[in-house]
């Protein structure tokens, strides 16, 4: 499925222009930006850290603005409420006020809660990158499949679309419901999350999280394996074997 690794110098050699080496952050993520995050995998490929600026590779990729659901090439939510006039880089689907939001909000620790210019913010775009692959995603993204692997992997994407990618939504608790995660009583009125895939069950907002790997799940997408939840990349996990050296399926 693999084919052999690129090695660390002959990427150097990719390198445009010498003097990124030097550059800031800043104009390292406008350069990915412009050329859609390419570039940066220039410099950065192979390596935990990068080593212009020290900081893991996950804050380079530029995601916060688009979120999960564009990531995943679903149609956006635009009679949904505005996240950053709320003050969030994200607000759930299905809440339609403000006091909801910030009620949804108020269960989560501080960390989990992506205000604008917060380290959630930050969390929740590392949480993007871990929980979502852009390499499981789209086969553009894949440096490293081969072409008689090409139709099963779009036969894994077609099938994980159809059977058990989905976001989840927020919305006010019916009474008498039970979390089917901690099992504890979820108050009436309270918001909750609740997965279309999943049927009526209810999850506190704490409580959505990735089977395999414990994780809140990033803007409520979720895959569906065996009545459990997960996010994609260990969903992906569950189907396909992943390469520890690229990350890829
Ligand atoms: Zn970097
Ligand atoms: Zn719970
Ligand atoms: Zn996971
Ligand atoms: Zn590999």
């Amino acid at each position: 499925m693999i084919s052999s690794e690129v090695n660390n110098k002959d990427n150097k050699e990719l390198i445009p222009w010498q003097g990124l080496a030097l550059t800031c952050v800043r104009i390292l993520q406008l350069y990915c930006r412009v050329f859609d995050e390419d570039l940066h995998d220039l410099l950065c490929i192979k390596e935990k850290t990068c080593k212009n600026c020290k900081c893991s590779r996950d804050v380079h990729e530029v995601v916060a603005e688009h979120g999960a659901r564009a990531r995943l090439g679903f149609v956006q939510n635009h009679d949904g409420l505005d996240a950053r006039t709320l003050g969030y880089t994200f607000v759930p689907p299905g809440l339609s006020s403000a006091r909801q939001v910030d009620q949804y909000y108020s269960t989560l620790p501080s960390e989990d809660v992506p205000k604008l210019g917060s380290r959630g913010e930050t969390v929740r775009s590392q949480r993007i990158v871990r929980q979502l692959p852009k390499q499981d995603l789209s086969l553009t993204a894949c440096k490293f499949v081969e072409p008689q692997y090409e139709s099963s992997y779009r036969d894994f994407v077609s099938g994980r679309n159809q059977v058990a990618l989905d976001v989840a939504v927020a919305k006010p608790t019916p009474p008498g419901s039970f979390c089917i995660r901690c099992l504890q009583p979820v108050h009436a009125q309270q918001i909750s999350v609740t997965a279309p895939r999943m049927g009526k069950d209810v999850w506190h907002p704490a409580c959505f999280k990735c089977t395999t790997c414990d994780d809140l799940l990033v803007d409520l997408a979720y895959c569906v394996y065996d009545d459990n939840i997960y996010c994609e990349r260990h969903y992906a996990e569950k189907m396909k074997p992943r390469c520890a050296g690229c990350d890829e399926l």
